[in-house]
């Protein structure tokens, strides 16, 4: 940030104006001069990046003066929305450089997933003074865990993952208000596929499941913030992420309400272990009272840090 504040990152249009020769654009979208505000608030590449963390970053005049920008920005800011600033500046520069020197790929989701991952972090890490959650190696489980839903609504928690070597998983797991579980559903396929397509198709496995068992009222919960934004924002497109929330809007119409929620991944840890259900077997597997042990034991746990 102090790199940051006094014009000192070593973005191209700074290089070039201490060398000459060096061209100064923007290795990634080459239309401007890489400048310290450009590599983290004009550059096209992030607009999915901002607005997936849930900062607006754009409103300012004058704005080329990185200094004026941040502080003018952080000023009007609470402390999580600083920490939230602060951590994606820091993980777009650390993309942007693995991309130009490593040739890595770009993905918004990814970052936006870090941003999340690293802020709840250390959300975790200043709420536990104590150093308690860290010794017990479940960090958060103190608090903001997994919540029940209200009288006569089903939380469905999903999730997906990818096993090295065998394919990806999705999971979904259905709790009714006392936070006991009505039934597991997870499907794994070889191969490999997009993050966040994965996702939305957990997700979508999850409504499915629902819909067959003729549930009503759902809260549908993901730890995928950019799938559960778009739904949120009813996006329509046609990537093919669109076609599966086509699909998506399509199943909801036939429940009373639907609610998709965005949680983060340590309370949606049960979705993870059913997405991840062992023995790997490729197709369907679906639970209800014949529930493996390990499942109940993390649904227990859930409800305990409520
Ligand atoms: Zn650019």
């Amino acid at each position: 940030m102090w790199q940051l504040c006094n014009n000192a990152l070593p973005v191209k249009a700074n290089i070039a104006a201490r060398l000459r020769g060096v061209d100064c654009s923007c290795p990634r979208c080459h239309f401007e001069a890489e400048s310290c505000v450009h590599v983290l608030r004009d550059c096209g590449w992030n607009d999915d990046v901002w607005e997936g963390v849930g900062l607006d970053v754009q409103g300012m005049v004058g704005g080329g003066n990185v200094r004026e920008w941040v502080e003018l920005l952080i000023r009007d800011m609470g402390e999580k929305e600083r920490v939230m600033f602060m951590t994606t500046c820091w993980v777009i520069w650390e993309q942007r450089s693995k991309m130009v020197f490593d040739g890595r790929g770009w993905s918004c989701e990814a970052i936006v997933r870090r941003v999340m991952d690293i802020s709840w972090e250390m959300q975790c890490c200043q709420e536990d003074k104590a150093g308690a959650a860290r010794e017990r190696g479940v960090c958060g489980r103190s608090f903001g865990g997994w919540v029940r839903p209200g009288a006569g609504v089903w939380k469905i928690n999903v999730d997906a993952g990818v096993k090295k070597g065998l394919g990806v998983g999705m999971g979904a797991v259905c709790r009714d208000e006392q936070g006991g579980v009505a039934w597991a559903v997870a499907v794994q396929e070889e191969g490999g596929r997009d993050v966040a397509m994965t996702e939305a198709e957990a997700l979508y496995l999850g409504l499915k499941e629902a819909r067959r068992l003729g549930l009503r009222n759902i809260i549908i919960e993901s730890d995928c913030l950019i799938v559960v934004t778009d739904l949120q924002k009813n996006k329509k497109g046609r990537s093919d992420i669109c076609l599966i929330y086509d699909d998506i809007f399509r199943i909801s119409l036939f429940f009373e309400s639907v609610v998709f929620t965005y949680t983060s991944r340590l309370s949606n840890s049960l979705a993870h272990k059913v997405a991840h259900a062992v023995p790997w077997s490729i197709g369907r597997q679906f639970w209800t009272d014949d529930l493996p042990l390990f499942f109940v034991n993390i649904a227990a746990l859930d409800l305990s840090n409520i």
